[in-house]
């Protein structure tokens, strides 16, 4: 199988890429468990951990719109959950970088988050979360 990688924030070895395509692969398997009878797009994300563990969300909707949990949001509570604070990368599929909220979530516990996506070609996409939500609001604007 061909790989190729479109790196939009710097260069990224070959070990990594394909750390990150596993996380991607992750993220779609996640998806098939998202709940999402409105918008019938089933999101799923992959959170790799500073240390390495994977934890994985799924987009839940609910009949109450603005109740709905981002699958970004599920893989962090997920993550959160189990005591780890630490991450390097998150994967979203289908491709799409994480909304606001989302993002303003994930920076919480750190701005060098690598966000991982596969375009509809097959090539990975890595973009640093501190590129998508630059000058981001966090624990610092608060002591
Ligand atoms: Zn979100």
């Amino acid at each position: 199988m061909f790989l190729a990688v479109l790196v939009i924030q710097g260069a990224i070895s070959l070990e990594r890429l394909a750390e990150y395509r596993a996380l991607v692969d992750c993220a779609k398997k996640a998806a098939e468990s998202a709940y999402a009878p409105y918008s019938k797009t089933a999101q799923g994300a992959a959170l790799l951990s500073a240390d390495g563990k994977i934890f994985k969300g799924a987009k839940m909707e609910c009949a109450s719109y603005g109740a709905a949990v981002c699958a970004e949001t599920a893989a962090l509570t997920a993550a959160i959950s189990e005591g780890v604070r630490r991450f390097q990368a998150i994967a979203i599929h289908p491709s799409e970088y994480p909304c606001g909220t989302s993002r303003q979530m994930l920076a919480e516990f750190g701005i060098n988050l690598d966000v991982v996506i596969e375009d509809s070609s097959g090539h990975i996409e890595v973009v640093n979360l501190r590129e998508l939500l630059p000058s981001h609001f966090g624990p610092h604007n608060l002591s």
